[in-house]
C-alpha cells in the first residue's frame, strides 16, 4: 500500500500508471511520456509504498519517479559515462583493472534509477540477457586470464536471474581455479526483497569461490524491515555484504541523511563501501551535487560517526580511467586550469596508475 492509501500489486512501468497512483502529477504526463520513450521506468510495489505523494521533495520519488529534467542533457554528459565500451574485449565483459572483470549478464533491473550511469544500456527494450554463445565466450575470456581473481556480476541487476540460472553461472565461475571471489551488485533486497528466497540464497553459495554482495541503496528509508530481513538472510548464510550509494541532490546530500544511511547499513551488518559521485549520465544534472559539496559531507561524516560507517567517496573518471578516491585528502584544485564549469570547479584527479585527468573533462 502507498502512503496515500492505494494498493499497488505490480511494478509500475508507464507514466500513466504513475499518475493514476498519485505518484506523478497529471500535468507532467506529456513530458513523462517523452522520458519513457528514452529511458526505462519501473517502480516496484515495495518502492512505491515508500513514496509520500504529498511530499514534492520525497527522497525515494526523486530516485525512481521520472522527471522532465531528464530530457535535458547537461554539459559533459555522455551515453557511456564511465567508459564501459572502451574496456569491453568481448560481449558482457568489462576489463578495466588487471585482477577483476565486470560480467554483465542481464540488462534488466527490478527498478530503474533516474540517475543510472548505464541508463542508455539497461531496460526491457534492450537484449535481456547474454546469448549462450556470448556467455560461453565471456567464460572463455575469464578462463584464459589467470590474473582475474574477482568477477563482479553487475547490471542490469544479476538478481533478476532465476535462482536456477544464477546457480549455474556461479558454479561455472567457481570452477575456474583462479576466480576466488564472485561479487554481485544489486538493488533487489531493497526493491523486491521477496526475491531473496531460500533458493536464491542457496544459488549464491558455491564451492570453490567466496561470494560477496554489494547492496545499492541511497536513503535510510529504503532499508525497511523487509529489506533488512532479506539482507539478514544473505548474511546469516555466510555471505558478507558491502554497500554502494550515489551522492544525490535532494536525496542524501546533507549530513543528517547521509549519516542515517551509513548507520543503517552498519546496523544491518553491511559495511559502507562506496559513495559514488554522480556520473555524467545524460539528463541527470538535476540529481548531481558538486565535488566540493561531497567533500564537505565526507568531512562532516568523519566527525560524526565511527570509521565503521565511513564509505570511500569515489569518482569514476569519465573515459574509463577507473575510480579514484576524491575525499578531502585526495583531490587538489588545478589552479592553472581552474575555471567556472557550470557550477563545478575544475580539478585534477589521479587514477590508480598515477595518471592525472581533468574533471570535468574537455567536451
Ligand atoms: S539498479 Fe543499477 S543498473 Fe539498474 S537502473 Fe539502478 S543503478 Fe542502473
Amino acid at each position: 500500500m502507498t502512503k496515500s492509501g492505494l494498493t499497488i500489486a505490480t511494478t509500475l512501468r508507464q507514466p500513466a500508471e504513475l499518475v493514476a497512483h498519485g505518484l506523478a502529477p497529471a500535468a507532467a504526463l506529456a513530458d513523462l511520456e517523452k522520458v519513457a520513450a528514452r529511458y526505462a521506468i519501473a517502480v516496484t510495489p515495495q518502492i512505491a509504498g515508500l513514496i509520500d505523494p504529498g511530499d514534492p521533495t520525497d527522497p525515494i520519488a526523486r530516485q525512481f519517479i521520472p522527471a522532465a529534467d531528464e530530457l535535458v542533457s547537461g554539459p559533459g554528459e555522455r551515453a557511456d559515462p564511465i567508459g564501459d565500451h572502451a574496456h569491453s574485449p568481448v560481449a558482457g565483459i568489462v576489463h578495466r583493472y588487471p585482477d577483476r572483470v565486470l560480467f554483465k549478464l542481464v540488462h534488466v533491473c527490478a527498478v530503474y534509477c533516474r540517475f543510472c550511469f548505464r541508463r542508455e544500456m539497461v531496460g526491457p527494450g534492450r537484449d535481456s540477457a547474454l546469448s549462450e554463445p556470448a556467455y560461453q565466450s565471456a567464460l572463455d575470456y575469464i578462463r584464459a586470464r589467470k590474473e582475474i581473481w574477482e568477477v563482479i556480476l553487475t547490471g542490469g541487476d544479476p538478481l533478476m536471474l532465476s535462482p536456477r540460472r544464477l546457480g549455474e553461472i556461479m558454479a561455472d565461475l567457481a570452477a575456474i581455479g583462479h576466480v576466488r571471489v564472485i561479487r554481485l551488485h544489486t538493488r533487489v533486497p531493497v526493491a523486491d526483497p521477496a526475491r531473496i528466497s531460500d533458493q536464491m540464497v542457496a544459488a549464491l553459495k558455491v564451492e570453490g569461490a567466496v561470494t560477496w554482495v554489494a547492496l545499492h541503496a541511497n536513503h535510510a528509508s529504503e532499508l525497511t524491515g523487509k529489506a533488512r530481513a532479506a539482507c539478514a538472510r544473505l548474511i546469516d548464510a555466510g555471505i558478507p555484504m558491502v554497500s554502494q550509494s550515489v551522492l544525490l541532490r535532494g536525496v542524501n546530500d546533507n549530513p543528517a541523511d547521509l549519516e542515517a544511511l551509513m548507520r543503517s547499513f552498519v546496523e544491518c551488518r553491511i559495511k559502507p563501501y562506496y559513495l559514488h559521485h554522480g556520473d555524467l549520465a545524460p539528463g541527470t544534472a538535476h540529481l548531481r551535487t558538486t565535488l566540493a559539496h561531497g567533500q564537505q559531507l565526507m568531512r562532516s561524516l568523519r566527525g560524526r560517526v565511527s570509521g565503521l560507517c565511513q564509505p570511500d567517496y569515489v569518482l569514476d573518471i569519465p573515459g574509463g580511467h577507473g575510480k579514484s578516491p576524491v575525499g578531502p585528502n585526495y583531490l587538489a584544485a588545478d589552479h592553472a586550469q581552474e575555471r567556472e564549469y557550470q557550477a563545478e570547479t575544475r580539478y585534477r584527479v589521479s587514477d590508480y596508475c598515477g595518471d592525472v585527468h581533468l574533471y570535468p573533462p574537455d567536451q
